[in-house]
């Protein structure tokens, strides 16, 4: 398993300050698809030049709330589509590497939607992505989905994506080798309380397919996004479930602060030095 370093600010320049400063501690760090100007070509020379000069690789957070990849309204759904392809060229094109999505927002009033209406809008999301998958499998780009959480307060479906249910049944029809789940350590413990919802159970429904990580960790009240190991997610029970399903990926530590992250690191390190 890998260590990443995660990027969450919207600034280009503070994004190559962030890079070289967390260098020193990881050789891999997450950017954020919605950073204005990100795919510009000389941005994408200059994550080159990190990638060749300080040995550094990326992975990419797609933008969401801002495509619908589940839209009956068809330009909306195509032009997410063909957004998701240009995020697609823009990691192939700084060397490949997981492309993160969370699962489409639903529509204003979905819940008086029909069950043959949401099941229209489930089987247009698993149309999407497989157009998707299958565009990014030459590129050298993994498509995941996450684990989402209840933010924001009107998504009136959360719990669809929170207790994986959402994720086994688009994993189960996309079989491709470059899709899978990411699982966000903080979301599913946000609502593992109230979902009832054991580790090794997500694992037995998702676990083959975890692809990607993204660890943070609470107290269970709310999304906070704390150090690993300053809440109460059981780490040494996910690492050894993450471990004994054969996962070879990269724990992205999705935190807000640089410090922080070197702080999960040695947490996780010191945990179990074996697995990484
Ligand atoms: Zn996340």
């Amino acid at each position: 398993m890998k260590i990443s370093a995660s990027y969450w600010g919207r600034d280009v320049n503070e994004m190559y300050k962030f890079i070289e400063k967390c260098s020193k501690e990881f050789s891999v760090v997450r950017l954020s698809y919605w950073i204005f100007g990100l795919n510009h070509p000389s941005v994408i020379s200059k994550l080159n030049s990190y990638r060749k000069k300080l040995g550094i690789s990326y992975n990419v957070h797609m933008l969401w709330g801002n495509i619908d990849l589940s839209s009956n309204i068809k330009n909306i759904r195509l032009g997410s589509i063909a957004e998701s392809k240009e995020a697609i060229d823009f990691l192939s094109s700084i060397g490949g590497g997981v492309l993160n999505f969370h699962p489409s927002l639903k529509p204003l009033f979905y819940k008086f939607f029909s069950s043959q209406e949401k099941a229209k809008l489930f089987g247009n999301e698993v149309e999407s992505f497989k157009e998707i998958v299958s565009y990014a499998k030459d590129k050298g780009v993994v498509i995941v989905i996450e684990n989402a959480t209840s933010f924001p307060s009107n998504y009136p479906e959360f719990k669809r994506s929170c207790n994986f249910t959402f994720h086994k049944n688009i994993v189960d029809k996309i079989k491709y080798p470059n899709f899978g789940v990411n699982f966000d350590t903080g979301h599913y413990f946000q609502h593992s309380h109230t979902e009832s919802l054991p580790l090794p159970k997500v694992f037995s429904m998702v676990g083959k397919r975890i692809k990607y990580v993204h660890a943070h960790d609470n107290d269970g009240s709310y999304d906070q996004h704390l150090a690993v190991g300053k809440g109460k997610f059981p780490w040494p029970e996910f690492l050894d479930l993450l471990n004994s399903y054969g996962f070879n990926g990269t724990l992205e530590l999705e935190l807000s602060k640089l410090s922080d992250q070197i702080m999960s690191k040695n947490y996780l390190l010191n945990l179990r030095p074996e697995y990484f």
